[in-house]
């Protein structure tokens, strides 16, 4: 048998003292800890309760105050109510952070838009159906947008009302390892105490010190959000999952767009092969890519905007209506009294262990704040693994296992090492690969480009990675995410049996690639 490392590294996830002693009244604690003596395997996780119980907090402590109501705040605040505990969520925006308001759901609903006008613009004789006068009404697209927003923002405050935990409308500020002084938003000053701290204050867009790079006509991605109408012509600034996204979605509405990356590839963490057949797809979709290039100067000329770009030694100017700034997010982390209290942190990012827990005692961070990959459902990982700590279980993030996904057409979703970064570290590896092209679902659905790649180990084939490009990446991502977490053997998914017409037959073709046994690949 081989070692399972991820419940090694686990520890004793699962395993809990059922009733943390934090949220106990202080006369039960002798009596629940000799009962503890049998239900307890960990004397150290007991002890650290008691610390925590003997923490200078006064009786009206909450467990856990967590400070930022988006995907990494609001998911530890109901995972810490669950398992008994009294939580604060202080928020001074809207719950739901950047992800629900101005980051994945927003984004997702206006790229759905845009597909759909796609499909009915320019590919919809392709399946029979004639659709004559189809017409782009942007102020609908940024309206639906926006009922999808509402309707997702509410549900989150539905989940805190369940999960009885109180929401405060302010800005938090840290003063000392066990309260929080907030400055609502009506102009008061409270001051909330708790035994634990979560800090979940996400990032923001970071700006590029370019000369001429400024005014109305330069967004990040929350001004883009804000527009009312589609510009004529656009430059992205930055080729990752964001810059990619905002690109891809004003081409399909009818912009020229133009993006430049830095480095020699877009989506710069993934892997080559993939990122490479995305560029070449929205190339011939018409998006001008400027890899290994640079933005050096804007001049303003009245409305519009000309940007000097350098590749090597080549320079060109282009002239455009907007430029779109996308290299990337710092955390919010000052103001915060972190360095008073002892917090490190390195260039905004708080530092942390697999636990979520900070230098200090008591002080835990995730998501954004935390830097990595900036990513909701890493973010809401977090969450449930520091509010899991809170309550005195001993749980730790594997960050082996967390997808990254990009929703363009065709779709790119990745997990684990890519085929390069695998073979840098020494991985005597084996690569399975499979198109789209053959599936008999990807033909009827009319999306044919793209495939599905395998990276596992050589000789017992445990998977390493998988990287998707293709139609319904981000869904079909999760089998691999699964077989990934469950240790299961490359060859295991390719036995298994896959529906029949389905587009996950690519990826029981590609995972069966990998030992030279694929039926259907060319
Ligand atoms: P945030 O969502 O940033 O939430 C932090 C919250 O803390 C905010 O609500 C803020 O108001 C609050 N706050 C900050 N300081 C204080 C304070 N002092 N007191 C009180 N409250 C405070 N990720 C994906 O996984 N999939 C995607 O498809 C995706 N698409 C994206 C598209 C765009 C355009 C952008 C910008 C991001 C996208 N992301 C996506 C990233 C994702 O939005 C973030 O990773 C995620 O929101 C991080 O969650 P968080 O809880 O760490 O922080």
């Amino acid at each position: 048998m081989r070692k399972n490392p991820r419940k090694e590294r686990h520890g004793v996830r699962g395993v809990s003292t059922k009733i943390p002693l934090s949220t106990l009244p202080v006369e039960e604690i002798p009596t629940v800890m000799a009962d503890m003596q049998v239900a307890v395997r960990d004397k150290s996780q007991m002890m650290e309760q008691v610390e925590a119980m003997m923490k200078d907090v006064s009786p009206g402590a909450v467990d856990v105050i967590v400070i930022g109501g988006g995907p990494g705040g609001y998911v530890a605040a109901i995972r810490a109510a669950q398992l008994g505990g009294r939580v604060v969520v202080v928020e001074k925006d809207s719950l739901g952070g950047v992800c629900l308001n101005r980051g994945c759901i927003p984004t997702k609903a206006m790229l759905s838009s845009a597909d759909v006008y796609d499909l009915a613009v320019r590919r919809c004789g392709e399946f029979g159906v004639n659709a004559k006068g189809v017409s782009l009404d942007y102020a609908a697209v940024t309206g639906r947008r926006d009922k999808i927003v509402k309707q997702t923002v509410s549900g989150v405050g539905y989940l805190m009302k369940k999960n009885d935990i109180r929401v405060i409308s302010g800005t938090a500020k840290l003063k000392s390892a066990s309260s929080v002084e907030v400055k609502t938003s009506d102009g008061k000053t409270e001051t909330v105490e708790g035994r634990n701290i979560i800090i979940a204050t996400g990032s923001e867009p970071v700006q590029l010190p370019i000369e001429g790079l400024d005014g109305k006509n330069v967004w990040d991605s929350d001004a883009a959000m804000k527009a009312d109408s589609v510009p004529s012509s656009i430059l992205v600034i930055g080729g990752g999952a964001i810059g990619v996204e905002w690109g891809y979605l004003f081409k399909k509405f009818g912009a020229d767009v133009t993006i430049v990356e830095m480095i020699s590839q877009i989506l710069p963490l993934t892997d080559s092969e993939v990122a490479g057949e995305l560029k070449k797809i929205l190339v011939k979709g018409g998006i001008d890519i400027l890899t290994d290039s640079k933005v050096s100067k804007v001049t303003k000329k009245g409305a519009k905007l000309t940007a000097l770009i350098e590749t090597g030694k080549d320079k060109k100017e282009i002239t455009v209506d907007k430029i779109l700034v996308a290299v990337g997010r710092r955390p919010v982390s000052s103001d915060m009294g972190l360095e008073a209290l002892g917090v490190k942190t390195d260039r905004g990012k708080i530092l942390v262990n697999e636990s979520m827990q900070t230098d200090v005692r008591g002080i835990y961070a995730v998501g954004d704040v935390t830097g990595g990959m900036l990513l909701a459902h890493k973010a809401s990982e977090e969450g449930v693994i520091a509010a899991e700590n809170c309550m005195g279980r001993k749980t730790r993030m594997n960050y082996n296992t967390v997808p990254a996904c990009v929703y363009t057409s065709p779709e790119v979703a990745t997990v684990g090492l890519t085929e390069d970064e695998a073979k840098k570290r020494g991985i005597d590896v084996k690569v399975g690969r499979s198109l789209f092209m053959p599936n008999g679902k990807a033909k009827g659905i009319g999306e044919r480009d793209g495939f599905v790649k395998f990276i596992a180990e050589a000789r017992y084939g445990e998977i390493l990675g998988c990287h998707i490009i293709g139609p319904h990446a981000t869904d079909l991502i999760h089998e691999a995410v699964i077989a990934m977490e469950a240790e299961a053997t490359i060859d295991q998914v390719g036995k298994t049996v896959h529906a029949h017409p389905s587009l996950a037959e690519v990826i029981k073709e590609a995972a069966l690639d990998a030992d030279g046994e694929s039926i259907h690949n060319g």
